[in-house]
């Protein structure tokens, strides 16, 4: 079966069963601080779990990309070695919020699997929760029995809490599982060792594929449980190892959502997968890594130096290292696998197909520069090694090399090894761990749970209508970080606070009581569907109402930088062309920033047709036109932007200002006029096909003006109030010029005067023509005239010194000859005489110089001279 197919067919077979089929949401999350990426199907769906929202049906299947390479859930390291672990992997999912629960969804996997798949069910193993007393849970009989109807008891077995009992973090909701395992080893293997010895125990034959989370709990700060107020569903079955069960192979990377990407690469460097194991590590490696960052990058999340872009930095590094270490790749050329990518998986994420240019030239793009860092690392552990007294390398050198020019150490470690070196691994692992403490000790957090004050599931936002409302606190926790120290996070009945999204700041404001007093609302932020409001203090009357109160001027700037910046988008795409994309947007109230796809730099021209279209929209006093909760088709075949990366619900909000119509939830103008005036300030690149322009609206274009011109008026008036300033300053600058010509050919003359009073100062001491003196000359000066006497005269030793803007500078000449004949040498010289000037130097026996900071010690150095020839 294609892997297409058995896609399609789990999909189906749930819909059958009253299901609704949801696209993969994007994987990088934007309102969940516990989690950089989707790590699990269910991580999209955290807020039906915790009650903070209700899906429109409580059945819902899906297949989910799913990254595992940070935090509780890190595959990385495994990837390549083993043949069942991605990085990126589609998790298939049934889901039931509240609905069916144990009994169903042990009974449709097994008819999906047996009957629909046709998997023979004597190669399954299914496991379930054996209890736990340090949590003080039973043995989940009920998931034990419900399997006994389908498969004998000795295939059934029990595991404990790290394999059954299903936990999305620290702190969340949680439950008992029961996982289906397969055994697809030979019949003489299985003969040998049973497969139930091998569940569990990493055996590349004996896997996981599904398991089954019967969601009941909610694990709280203090590690205790409490019972969720729903039993849910939430399964999720490797889609990679599924195909390989279904297409007979023994490894993920044999079945056909691999082989493709792995022939691409044995043309591209002509190596052959399967015949040595290095290669092949190599190999599985790249094909696993370049599908997480093409992937990545098309659900918006490009390769940075910090967070989630850094873990996509670090994974596509690690793919070129394998590349160029065993696959002797030493230019880019993951980035050509993209192709194959989007064509196979193209179908189920348009994305991908849609963004392939984009994806091909980012990753291009690092893996040229990565490929210049291991070239310079190359050139830096060569010194190290130089340098190394010795057979091992420091630790500590080898950590720089490694955290400083992101040199990978094992790639050190190879190479030391060829030069028969050793590295001390024990002190770069020290360095690490106290690396990895330093960034820990920085974003150490403690959260406490919710203080509930009144129970109320729908906290409304009412701020498109109104800055200002009459709330009530519904609950309250106390946050801890080392970033912001204490912090209260507030969330209210209903709220007229922003908060952050959609590129949009949070609102900032304050919550008043009837007694008058006033806390602070610092910022807002969403979190898994709830809007929450940090202070740094509690309210003192916690069970009263509040007036709460948005900070005006802040938002009404704020909306006037986010209606540019759908104007802005316009603009680009009427003016540059539809391949423009958003690529990400921040809009504060002191400006807005706009990212996009585009292949050059903004002409001039360019910019300034922007420009004009911006505010050609703004004077033509556009009114907004809203639609709240409209089914998104709808808004899309009005001719509504969405964006990749984005997460969308059934019914959008639609935002319209004349031809401009974008799905957006953020906050407006209402009317484009209000804008006043806009004006880009900066235009550049963010990465390879991506541009960034940096533009203010409002009072800030007023402020840009009006010190504008505040510069100008400065500069006219040292202009003497010319009529024609840029005139004058040209004219200034003419001037200059000239005159500076003409000190050059005046230095020059006086140099030549000085050469033949020079010439007669010389001092004869024993056979040495000798002049130690101070000189009104500059650098070049001085040696010009070095030079001359030196092609006049014979056995020549001088020392010449200036002073110049508070440094000194010595210069020493000495004849050819007399280098020869007496061993002088001028650079010694300077070094030794440097001393007094309190600087260094050098250069070549015959000529050098020293600079230093103390012209008060140019007279003592001068004196000294004579000592060398003496
Ligand atoms: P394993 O023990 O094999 O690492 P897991 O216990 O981490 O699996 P779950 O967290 O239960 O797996 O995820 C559900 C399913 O997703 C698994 O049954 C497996 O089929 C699949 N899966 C998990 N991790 C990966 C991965 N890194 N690559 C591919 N598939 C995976
Ligand atoms: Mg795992």
């Amino acid at each position: 079966m294609k892997s297409q197919d058995i896609r399609s067919k789990f999909l189906s077979f749930f819909e059958d069963k009253k299901h609704s089929i949801v696209p993969s949401a994007p994987m990088v999350l934007k309102d969940d601080p516990t989690l950089m990426f989707v790590n699990s199907g269910m991580a999209p769906f955290k807020e039906y779990f915790l009650g903070n929202a209700q899906p429109k049906n409580s059945r819902i299947t899906d297949t989910q990309k799913c990254l595992r390479v940070s935090g509780k859930h890190n595959d990385l390291e495994e990837v390549g070695y083993d043949t069942y672990h991605h990085t990126l992997f589609e998790m298939l999912g049934n889901w039931s919020f509240g609905d069916y629960f144990k009994e169903e969804a042990i009974a449709w996997a097994w008819e999906l699997l047996t009957e629909v798949y046709g998997i023979d069910k004597d190669i399954l193993y299914v496991t379930v929760f054996e209890g736990s007393n340090e949590d003080n849970l039973p043995m989940d009989t009920d998931a034990y029995d419900l399997w006994k109807q389908f498969i004998s008891e000795d295939r059934i077995l029990k595991g404990n809490k790290k394999d059954n009992f299903w936990e999305m973090g620290d702190q969340g909701p949680c439950g008992p599982c029961s996982e289906i395992h397969v055994d697809i080893r030979s019949a003489e293997e299985k003969a040998k060792i049973s497969g139930k010895d091998l569940v569990n125990q990493d055996h590349p034959q004996v896997v996981e594929i599904w398991n089954l989370v019967f969601m009941q709990y909610n694990r709280k700060a203090n590690g205790s449980l409490e019972s969720l107020p729903d039993k849910h569903i939430d399964t999720g079955m490797g889609f990679e190892r599924l195909c390989m069960v279904l297409q007979g192979v023994q490894s993920n990377y044999d079945t056909d959502v691999f082989t493709p990407i792995i022939r691409e690469i044995e043309t591209i460097t002509d190596k052959k997968y399967g015949k040595e194991e290095k290669v092949d590590v190599a190999i599985r490696v790249i094909a696993d890594h370049v599908r997480a960052v093409a992937f990545s990058i098309a659900d918006g999340q490009l390769p940075s130096n910090t967070g989630a872009g850094y873990v996509i930095r670090r994974i596509l590094r690690r793919a070129v290292r394998y590349g160029f270490t065993f696959l002797d790749k030493k230019e880019p050329f993951i980035y050509r696998l993209v192709d194959v990518l989007s064509e196979k998986m193209g179908s189920a994420f348009p994305e991908m197909k849609a963004q392939k240019q984009l994806v091909e030239n980012v990753i291009k793009e690092e893996e040229q520069s990565f490929l210049r860092t291991l070239d310079q690392g190359l050139v830096l552990l060569n010194r190290i090694v130089e340098e190394t007294k010795g057979d091992t390398v420091s630790g500590e050198k080898a950590f720089e090399l490694y955290d400083t020019y992101g040199f990978p150490i094992d790639l050190t470690a190879l190479i030391l090894n060829e030069k028969s070196l050793k590295l001390d691994e024990k002190g770069f692992n020290e360095e690490l761990q106290k690396q990895k403490n330093r960034s820990r000790a920085a974003s150490e957090m403690s959260t406490d749970d919710w203080t509930v004050l009144e129970e109320d599931a729908d906290e409304e936002f009412v701020g498109y209508d109104s800055l200002e409302a009459n709330v009530k606190i519904t609950r309250y926790r106390k946050v801890v970080s080392k970033k912001d120290g204490e912090m209260y996070q507030l969330v209210f009945n209903l709220t007229p606070f922003y908060p952050e999204g959609g590129g949009q700041v949070g609102d900032k404001g304050y919550l008043e009581d009837t007694h008058g007093d006033v806390v602070y609302i610092l910022d807002t932020k969403k979190e898994n569907n709830v809007i929450i409001h940090f202070s740094k203090n509690l309210p003192n009357h916690l069970n009263e109402s509040f007036k709460a109160v948005v900070d005006e001027k802040q938002r009404y700037r704020t909306e006037c930088n986010h209606t540019a910046t759908h104007l802005l988008h316009q603009a680009l795409r009427e003016i540059l062309g539809t391949h423009v994309e958003q690529k990400g947007s921040a809009v504060h109230s002191k400006g807005l920033r706009f990212d996009f796809s585009h292949f050059s730099k903004l002409t001039n021209e360019e910019l300034q047709d922007v420009e004009n279209f911006v505010n050609a929209r703004i004077s033509g006093k556009l009114p907004l036109v809203e639609k709240r909760n409209i089914p998104k088709e709808e808004a899309i075949a009005e001719g509504a932007m969405s964006l990749f990366g984005e997460k969308y619900g059934d019914t959008v909000r639609a935002i319209r200002f004349g031809k401009s119509i974008e799905l957006c939830g953020g906050t407006h103008v209402k009317n484009t006029g209000d804008i006043w005036h806009f004006k880009i300030i900066s235009e550049g690149a963010v990465a390879a096909g991506i541009r960034r322009i940096e533009a203010i609206t409002n009072d800030a274009v007023k402020d840009f003006y009006s010190e504008n011109n505040k510069v100008y008026f400065e500069m006219k008036e040292l202009l003497n109030n010319a009529q024609e300033p840029v005139k004058a300053l040209q004219n200034l600058q003419d001037e200059n010029a000239n005159l500076k010509k003409q000190i050059e050919v005046l230095l020059k003359e006086k140099a030549k005067n000085i050469k033949g009073e020079l010439k007669n100062e010389l001092q004869d001491i024993n056979g040495i023509q000798f002049l130690a003196k101070k000189l009104d000359l500059d650098a070049s000066g001085i040696k010009d005239v070095s030079f001359e006497l030196g092609q006049n005269s014979d056995n020549l030793f001088l020392l010449f010194a200036t002073e110049n803007d508070g440094k000194a500078l010595l210069s020493c000449y000495i004849s050819k000859e007399l280098v020869a004949s007496k061993g002088l040498n001028a650079g010694q010289v300077v070094r030794e005489l440097g001393k007094y000037i309190q600087g260094g130097g050098g250069g070549q026996p015959f000529f050098a110089t020293a600079g230093g900071k103390n012209p008060a010690g140019i007279d003592e150095a001068l004196e000294k001279a004579k000592n060398y020839i003496g």
